[in-house]
């Protein structure tokens, strides 16, 4: 019989560094899977559809939420976002750790219908250097960066409720504490 697999939720504010650790983590662990979400979201430049997420109308989106196709979603900064399940499942009974990199109310949620997930919150070292590393990716309008951070403050209060935080100041310091937390 096959191990069953983890569910692993990585949380945190838009621009803490979230998507450059999980590049990070991805190819040194070869059972360890990244869920692609739906959203509405226009794609970035260089975004490519169902590689970095699975672009989708809110009529689309909408349909797969009433039709159960979702794991999760949530609404964030104007737009849904949403973790289809079925690949979800199969990793998971296949045995591997499946990684979802998701906004706060979704990872809440996942606590109340998968609730030996872990919960990983991942915080910057200050909101100064958040707001740094928002701009200094520089692929958001000032409007989208606005969005994010008024919803960084509300997320940045609720890390407490996750088991365990992580504070990405060093890249490599923080890369080692959440293969710790992962694989230990
Ligand atoms: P998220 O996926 O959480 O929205 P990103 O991974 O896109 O965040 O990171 C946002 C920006 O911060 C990127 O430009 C990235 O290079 C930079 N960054 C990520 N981690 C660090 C770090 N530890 N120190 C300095 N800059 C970082
Ligand atoms: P971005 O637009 O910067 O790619 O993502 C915005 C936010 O949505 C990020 O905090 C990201 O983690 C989150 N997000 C991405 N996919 C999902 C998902 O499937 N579900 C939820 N709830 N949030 C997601």
């Amino acid at each position: 019989m096959t191990t069953p697999g983890k569910l692993i939720v990585l949380t945190g504010p838009s621009g803490v560094g979230k998507g450059t650790l999980v590049r990070s983590l991805l190819p040194r662990h070869q059972n360890l899977f990244l869920s692609i979400s739906a959203t509405t979201r226009q794609p970035r430049a260089g975004e490519v559809d169902g590689q970095d997420y699975f672009f989708k109308t809110r009529e689309q989106f909408e349909g797969m939420i009433a039709a159960g196709e979702l794991l999760e979603w949530a609404e964030y900064a104007g737009n849904y976002y949403g973790t289809p399940l079925p690949p979800v499942e199969t990793q998971v009974n296949q045995g591997n750790f499946v990684l979802l990199e998701i906004e706060v109310v979704g990872a809440n949620f996942v606590k109340k219908i998968y609730p030996e997930a872990l919960r990983i919150f991942i915080l910057p070292p200050s909101f100064t250097e958040l707001e740094e590393r928002l701009r200094g990716r520089g692929n958001d309008s000032e409007v989208a960066i606005a969005k994010r951070l008024a919803r960084a403050q509300e997320e940045l209060a609720m890390s407490h409720e996750f088991d365990h935080e992580i504070i990405n100041d060093d890249l490599e310091t923080a890369l080692v504490e959440l293969e710790k937390v992962i694989f230990s």
